[in-house]
C-alpha cells in the first residue's frame, strides 16, 4: 500500500517523496488511516518504527486544511521526554511540512537553554509546538503561549515521560487543554501509569500494536567480547581501526568515563567526543550535528543518548560499560540497525561484569557467544570475581563495591582453591 493511498495532500506526498520513503512502515500503515480521519490512536511502537511520520502527517494534513488566513494559533502540541527527541521530532515535522503553502510554523522548545529566545520566537504565534513538559510549563507561566486552541495532542514516548518524572507536569498541561481534541498516544511499553493515562485521555481509540515483524525487525548482530576492564579503551581503538568502522556510538556508565575514553581515543588519532548531561546544550547539539554529518567518527555517551536518538546509518554501537538494565540494553542497541539498515552491537564483558551480562541475556532470551580478540585476551579471573564481587570499582555496572566482609570471604576462597 503506497503513501498515495491515504488521501494525503499533494504537498505532503511531495515531502514524503523528497525523503524517499517508498512505502509506509507497519505503524504508519496501521495508524495513518485512523489518525487522518481524526480518531484517537493508541500505538505501541518503538523508536525506529517510523512513528514520528505516523503522527506528523495527520497533524500537518489537518492544519493544512484550515482556511487560508486563519490566525496562527497553537493547534497541535507534541510532548516528548527529551531535548534531543524534541529537536528530532520538530525537524521531521518541519521537513514533512516543507511544501505547504502558506507554511506552518513549527516551534521546538526544551529546557537547558535560555527561555528568552524561545519566548521571542513565539511572538506572533505558532501552529505546531514540540515541547518537553518542563519547559512548556515555564513558557505557560511566562504567559508566552496559551493551550486554549490545541485541537491535536501527541504524547510521544509516553512511558519515558513517566520514567523521567514528568507525571506532575503532564497532568498540569492536560488540565489546560480543551476537552475537544484528537489524541495520538505513542509508547514503547505500557506500565500501569501509562495505561491509566491512556484510559483517561483517549476516546474510543484505534489500537495499534506493531510487533517486530520479520521484514522490519532490526537487523542487528549482537556480539560479546571478553576483555579486562583496564584494556577496553585499547581494544576499542583496535576494533575501530581494524574494522574501519565509520561511525560508532559507545556507551559508558559515567560522565567521567565518557570524557576519559574520548580523550584517549583522540590521543589515538580518532575523532571522538563525549556526550553527557553535564555538557551545555549547545555542545550537545554540536556533537550530534557533527556525528550525524560524519564530521565525527566516535561519540562516547552516557545513557542520556540511549533513547529516542535517531542517527541514520549508524553501523556500530559499543557497550563499553554494560547498561544497568535489560531494557537499557534494548534501547542502546536500538540506536543501530534503524529503518531496515544493518547494525552491529558489541558488548565488552569482563570477569566483573560477566554475571550481569548473563542476566541481560536471560531476560532477552539471548545466548551470545563469548569472543576474544587476539592480543586482548582477558587474564584468567581470580576467585574474588568468580564470587560475583565487583572489584573493578568502575561504577559501570549494577552491583556494589566489595565490603570488608566480601574481601575476607574472597581471600578465604582464594586460600582454599590454592590448596
Ligand atoms: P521514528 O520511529 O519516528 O524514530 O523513525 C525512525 C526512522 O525511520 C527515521 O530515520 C525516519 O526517517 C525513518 N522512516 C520513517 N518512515 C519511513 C518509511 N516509510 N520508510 C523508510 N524510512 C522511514
Amino acid at each position: 500500500m503506497p503513501f498515495s493511498s491515504f488521501g494525503l495532500s499533494p504537498a505532503l506526498l511531495l515531502a514524503v517523496a523528497d525523503k524517499a520513503y517508498s512505502r509506509p512502515t507497519p505503524v504508519q500503515l496501521a495508524a495513518l488511516p485512523a489518525a487522518l480521519q481524526g480518531r484517537d490512536v493508541l500505538a505501541s511502537a518503538q523508536t525506529g518504527s517510523g512513528k514520528t511520520v505516523a503522527f506528523a502527517l495527520p497533524l500537518l494534513q489537518r492544519l493544512e486544511q484550515l482556511a487560508p488566513g486563519t490566525p496562527r494559533l497553537l493547534r497541535a502540541l507534541v510532548l516528548v521526554p527529551t531535548r534531543e527527541l524534541a529537536a528530532q521530532v520538530g525537524e521531521e515535522i518541519r521537513s514533512l511540512g516543507a511544501h505547504l503553502s502558506p507554511p506552518l510554523k513549527v516551534s521546538i522548545v526544551f529546557g537547558g537553554v535560555s527561555i528568552n529566545p524561545q519566548m521571542l520566537r513565539l511572538r506572533g504565534g505558532t501552529d505546531i509546538m514540540v515541547a518537553t513538559p518542563g519547559r512548556l510549563i515555564d513558557l505557560l507561566e511566562h504567559n508566552a503561549l496559551t493551550l486554549a486552541n490545541v485541537a491535536m495532542l501527541v504524547l510521544d514516548e509516553a512511558d519515558r515521560l513517566f520514567d523521567l518524572g514528568f507525571a506532575e507536569e503532564l497532568s498540569r498541561i492536560l488540565a489546560l487543554l480543551p476537552a475537544q481534541r484528537q489524541n495520538l498516544f505513542f509508547s514503547a511499553t505500557f506500565p500501569p501509569a501509562v495505561q491509566t493515562l491512556a484510559q483517561t485521555l483517549l476516546r474510543d481509540p484505534v489500537r495499534v500494536t506493531v510487533g517486530p515483524e520479520p521484514e522490519t525487525a532490526p537487523d542487528i548482530v549482537q556480539r560479546a567480547i571478553e576483555v579486562d576492564v583496564g584494556r577496553r579503551t585499547q581494544l576499542l581503538l583496535h576494533l575501530i581501526k581494524q574494522n574501519h568502522w565509520s561511525r560508532v556510538l559507545v556507551f559508558v556508565a559515567t560522565k567521567h568515563a565518557a570524557e576519559m575514553v574520548a580523550d584517549k581515543l583522540r590521543k589515538g588519532r580518532i575523532n571522538a567526543e563525549p556526550f553527557h548531561g553535564n555538557l551545555s546544550q549547545g555542545k550537545r547539539t554540536q556533537v550530534l550535528a557533527d556525528f550525524k554529518a560524519s564530521r565525527l567518527k566516535v561519540v562516547i555517551a552516557t545513557d542520556v543518548a540511549a533513547r529516542g536518538l535517531d542517527i541514520a546509518q549508524l553501523p556500530v554501537v559499543v557497550n563499553y560499560d554494560l547498561p544497568r538494565s535489560a531494557l537499557d540494553y534494548t534501547h542502546r542497541i536500538g540506536r543501530t540497525g534503524r529503518a531496515g539498515e544493518r547494525g552491529i552491537a558489541v558488548s565488552f564483558v569482563s570477569a566483573e561484569s560477566a554475571a550481569h551480562l548473563r542476566l541481560i541475556e536471560k531476560s532477552h532470551g539471548l545466548s551470545l557467544l563469548r569472543e576474544q580478540v587476539a592480543g586482548f585476551e582477558p587474564t584468567p579471573s581470580d576467585p574474588a570475581t568468580e564470587l560475583g564481587v565487583d572489584t573493578s570499582g568502575n561504577g559501570g555496572i549494577k552491583g556494589r563495591r566489595p565490603s570488608k566482609k566480601d574481601k575476607l570471604r574472597a581471600a578465604a576462597v582464594a586460600i582454599q582453591t590454592r590448596r
